[in-house]
């Protein structure tokens, strides 16, 4: 029997039991104009929508190796075409769905990620993509935002409403960004712990977790006993403190990932002197079928993070991939952990080396269930499709929006109870 190092995550309310008011956005202030407007608008509760997804322009959706974002939005492109939307997006060369694909620059930028000239002229083509299709009298109901800074500070610039999801943490830099441009949109945070993060006078239209299609991460028929680190070699990604973990347990270590600019130095001091290609090995950036195989043989991916972390796909493919997750109980992972049935959550590097040896007895089974129980893309599309149905609703865009208090923000979320332990 595992003892759960943590209690389990607090019980979650599936919607707002109230909707306290709120002044509201400016997204929400734009009323619709003409009695055609009203009708569209009223009409769009039922009708399937037409939405155009915005993508970032470094790297193409889906990706081939490392890339969040793009393979939320890939995701979720795809299930709400399968939902019966009539869905756009705008990405970058290179990218593909079963929605319709506009790739939006002629060029992918991944050595450049954040570059302002790459990230303006996207923003800027998108947008007119936008403004043709209304003038043309074919307008986009809602433009889902997932691209980054541009396309949010200038979202009231848009004919259409806006929702933007916030991919990152409500670090220094982005509370004063989101202070000042953050009512130009609707947001949608991706986890509870990212919401509760947000800086005073944001408002939070939804609780949206990202997807993962557990299907196409086939369990590995036998496991090994070695565990996996993956992500980008930020120190708050913690692979350094994994290297100790796996010291102090006598296991192997794989650490995966690519290493960014601006991440040469941390990974040349903090990672490379520990590597020995063997115990402690580096195997690069992975991505497509080897991405799948590292997470379905390792016995635990560990997740030392010591940051609010808004997320973290790496635990939920881990989850899907059947490979119980041991993580600090930080940022998301209490949201995504179960404790005892899908992994442990710990408060430090002793109690993670000690946690690695009670996940061997969870069940594979267990934590894809538990994966596909509550990121499921077709649930999260749901989840979207009610963001975006809300924002279109007459009486949001009048007078009311979805208001959270900031303790606690909504969820429209899929989550069900987490449940109850299996070990
Ligand atoms: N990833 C990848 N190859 C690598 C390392 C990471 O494809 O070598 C992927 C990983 O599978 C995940 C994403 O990059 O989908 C990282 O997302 P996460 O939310 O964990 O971290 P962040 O967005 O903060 O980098």
């Amino acid at each position: 029997m595992l003892a759960p190092t943590l209690p389990a995550p607090p019980r979650r309310r599936l919607r707002p039991a109230t909707a306290p008011r709120v002044r509201p956005s400016r997204t929400a202030r734009r009323a619709p104009r003409t009695r055609r407007d009203r009708v569209g608008a009223a009409s769009a509760q039922h009708r399937s929508l037409r939405i155009a997804l915005l993508a970032p322009p470094w790297i193409p959706v889906p990706p081939t190796g490392y890339g969040g974002v793009e393979s939320v939005v890939g995701l979720l492109a795809d299930a709400l075409h399968e939902a019966g939307h009539e869905v756009t997006l705008l990405a970058g060369p290179g990218s593909r769905s079963r929605a319709r694909v506009v790739r939006v620059l002629d060029r992918l930028h991944g050595s450049e990620i954040g570059a302002s000239v790459v990230e303006a002229d996207h923003v800027g083509r998108a947008f007119e993509h936008v403004e043709r299709a209304a003038d043309e009298g074919r307008p986009f109901d809602v433009v889902h935002d997932h691209s980054g800074w541009v396309a949010l500070a200038m979202a009231d610039r848009l004919p259409v409403p806006v929702l933007h999801t916030v991919h990152g943490s409500f670090d220094d830099v982005a509370s004063r960004f989101y202070g000042h441009h953050g009512g130009k949109a609707a947001i949608a945070c991706i986890s509870r712990a990212q919401a509760a993060t947000r800086p005073d006078g944001v408002e939070v239209a939804a609780v949206v977790p990202n997807p993962i299609d557990v299907d196409a991460w086939p369990a590995a028929a036998s496991k090994g006993d070695h565990l996996l680190w993956i992500g980008r070699f930020a120190p708050e990604k913690g692979a350094h403190r994994a290297i100790r973990v796996a010291r102090a347990t006598g296991r192997r270590l794989l650490l995966a990932g690519p290493v960014q600019p601006g991440q040469e130095r941390y990974f040349a001091e903090a990672i490379e002197p520990h590597l020995d290609g063997d115990r402690i090995r580096y195997v690069g950036e992975v991505g497509g079928e080897r991405k799948r195989r590292l997470f379905a043989e390792a016995a635990a991916l560990l997740m030392p993070i010591t940051w609010p972390e808004p997320f973290g796909m790496v635990m939920v493919e881990a989850l899907a991939a059947g490979t119980p997750v041991v993580a600090f109980a930080q940022g998301a992972a209490p949201e995504i952990v179960e404790p005892g049935r899908n992994g442990l959550l710990v408060g430090g590097e002793d109690e993670m080396a000690a946690a690695v040896a009670d996940v061997a007895e969870l069940d594979p089974a267990q934590c894809r269930a538990s994966a596909r129980e509550r990121f499921a893309p077709e649930r999260v599309a749901a989840a979207y499709e009610l963001a975006y149905r809300d924002l279109l609703r007459p009486a949001h865009r009048l007078a009311t929006a979805i208001a959270p208090r900031r303790e606690e923000p909504p969820a429209i979320a899929v989550a069900p109870e987490p449940a109850p332990n299996s070990a």
